[in-house]
């Protein structure tokens, strides 16, 4: 079984202008990583198809989705918060977005495929139940967790997030639904400065200091992580997969390298392998500077492949 790539082109349409660091080229970039790799002949690239608004609505109010819809511009572009710009193809690429973290759920479940990519965005992990926050419209990572619950009939599953901005939505969202244990690593004190200090026993946040690097990050994330995940025995791990974190990436502070993505990524196989059947869904969050993150992604795919 392969590694499933699920993308659209049209996920580059939404563009929030070109001085905005969550750009339509942080796709194009992986992408051009993959070109003359054996990944680029062993992933099985599939289409992201448009999101039933029945799975988004599992996890935003029904107000908040037709919402979205309603203030979308027909030209231009408009705030939907500070950081947060819509254009007239914004939503699109939103429910291609939300639609490829259910493909991804459905293939990995169906056994179609071992584990799964999206290389989608807009991405998701700070869009809280009834807020758009952080460039975020749809929290992909929660409609996939939702999916894999209420449709797929799963129990428990894992989501592990680590970008460098704390998953504020994804905690938001299960904060009070045990069949979800939620790791989250971030720079602290940072963006987003909200939902850090949750305390509930099934959200595991993991605040790390301005400049931490690799080998900090494998020590504390093992530490926090491991025997949590061992315990909570997921059926289906899903990575909210930023690479802010890297250590040329200009949004944050922290210094991870390419290497660890691919240690940390090792170590969510291992975990999937005793108690998930080896079922991974990895959704794309952050990542801004573009090398970086294409070489991040890129060795992120190669474990997920199983080189
Ligand atoms: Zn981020």
């Amino acid at each position: 079984m392969k590694t499933a790539y699920i993308s659209h082109h049209d996920c580059t349409l939404h563009n929030m202008g070109a001085e905005h660091p969550e750009s339509p080229l942080r796709l194009t970039a992986i992408l051009d990583q993959l070109q003359d790799t054996r990944l680029n002949q062993e992933l099985d690239f599939m289409r992201a198809e448009l999101v039933n608004p029945d799975h988004v609505r599992r996890v935003h109010p029904a107000t908040y989705v037709e919402q979205l819809d309603l203030i979308q511009p027909k030209k231009g572009r408009i705030y939907a918060d500070e950081d947060t710009i819509m254009m007239p193809d914004t939503m699109r690429a939103a429910k291609l977005a939300a639609g490829a973290a259910v493909q991804a759920v459905d293939a990995v479940m169906s056994g179609q495929n071992k584990n799964a990519f999206c290389a989608t965005r807009p991405p998701g992990h700070h869009a809280e139940r009834n807020k758009t926050m952080g460039f975020c419209f749809y929290n992909n990572i929660a409609v996939a967790a939702k999916h894999a619950l209420d449709f797929h009939g799963l129990e428990r599953v894992a989501i592990i997030d680590f970008d460098v901005h704390q998953g504020n939505g994804t905690v938001d969202i299960f904060q009070n639904d045990p069949r979800v244990l939620v790791c989250s690593s971030f720079q602290h004190p940072y963006y987003p400065f909200s939902h850090h200090a949750v305390d509930q026993p099934n959200i595991l946040n993991l605040p790390l200091e301005a400049h931490t690097q690799g080998l900090s990050f494998r020590n504390k994330t093992e530490a926090a992580w491991l025997n949590e995940l061992q315990n909570h025995k997921p059926q289906l791990i899903l990575i909210s997969a930023g690479f802010d974190a890297h250590k040329n990436d200009p949004m944050a502070d922290l210094e991870l390298d390419k290497t660890d993505y691919r240690w940390i990524t090792q170590m969510l196989m291992d975990v999937a392998k005793y108690y998930s059947n080896d079922r991974i869904v990895s959704i794309l969050e952050g990542g801004y500077n573009l090398k970086a993150l294409a070489e991040s992604a890129e060795q992120h795919l190669e474990v997920l492949a199983g080189y």
